[in-house]
């Protein structure tokens, strides 16, 4: 489960989250929704320790976040041991990709689990073969990145990310950056990951797409959650008028 509490953070005097929190339940799916700057990306980055919180908790699997002030006003975690741990938990794939361009489908998949959790090379590499497999790409390990499609780019991002086992998948807008006629290869792999009950918190402004797969959707405006619910409820009687302006903008 993933757990986060009045999470508040700063870049100078701009107050980027004032205040977001989340309940995920192993195997839920939460889609956060909001306009550009709203803080949905601030707001994954700050689970997955990429930025630093100002205040909040946050609680992966049950081992809560240690933070610490640090000195631009927002917290610092306090225990590297701790930092490594949690980003091996939570996995998070990214709008673009970012695999590593010299290296091959298969290397980028194995890398980190023969690295970070110190798995067998042939272990790690029987594993990749199915996850390659799981996203359709099961003729593409010796490509390198260059040589695939934008979406083939991220159905082996996602590859990568679950090699790790992670216990909650992070997705920033995994296809914002496709073509449209890619888009739905990857919409495929994401719906697949949820109907295995995998705990998902995704970016996205794909509205039909986030409410047909999810458990939850947070509305996000000026780094509050404005509204929230089960998506049926949300999106057919949106209570805010923000939240129905936003999705007769998006519809
Ligand atoms: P989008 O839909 O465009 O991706 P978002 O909801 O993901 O938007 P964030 O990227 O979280 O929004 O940004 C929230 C606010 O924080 C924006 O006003 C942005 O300009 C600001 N911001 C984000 N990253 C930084 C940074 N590294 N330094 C300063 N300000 C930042
Ligand atoms: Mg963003």
């Amino acid at each position: 489960a993933v757990e986060v509490h009045d999470l508040h953070k700063n870049y100078g005097t701009l107050e980027v989250l004032r205040g977001v929190g989340l309940m995920a339940q192993p195997g839920e799916v939460v889609s956060m929704i909001g306009s550009s700057g709203s803080g949905k990306s601030t707001f994954l980055r700050c689970i997955n320790l990429l930025e630093q919180p100002k205040s909040g908790r946050i609680i992966i699997d049950g081992e809560e976040i240690k933070l610490k002030p640090g000195k631009d006003g927002n917290a610092v975690a306090g225990d590297h041991k701790q930092v490594e741990r949690i980003r091996a938990r939570v996995g998070m794939v990214f709008q673009n990709f970012n695999l590593w361009p010299h290296m091959s489908v298969l290397d980028n998949i194995i890398e980190a689990p023969i690295h970070v959790l110190k798995e067998e090379r042939a272990a790690a590499i029987d594993q990749a073969h199915a996850l390659l497999k799981k996203v359709g790409l099961s003729d593409k390990p010796d490509f390198f990145p260059g040589q695939l499609s934008g979406g083939q780019q991220q159905r082996a991002a996602i590859a990568r990310t679950l090699a790790m086992r992670p216990k909650v998948i992070l997705l920033d807008e995994p296809t914002s950056a496709l073509d449209p006629e890619l888009v739905g290869e990857v919409l495929r792999v994401i719906r697949q990951l949820a109907e295995e009950g995998n705990t998902m918190i995704l970016v996205t402004h794909e509205m039909q797409f986030a409410r047909e797969v999810s458990h939850q959707i947070k509305f996000l405006h000026q780094g509050r959650v404005e509204e929230e619910g089960a998506p049926a409820q949300l999106f057919t009687n949106p209570r805010s008028e923000r939240l129905r302006q936003f999705l007769s903008r998006t519809n």
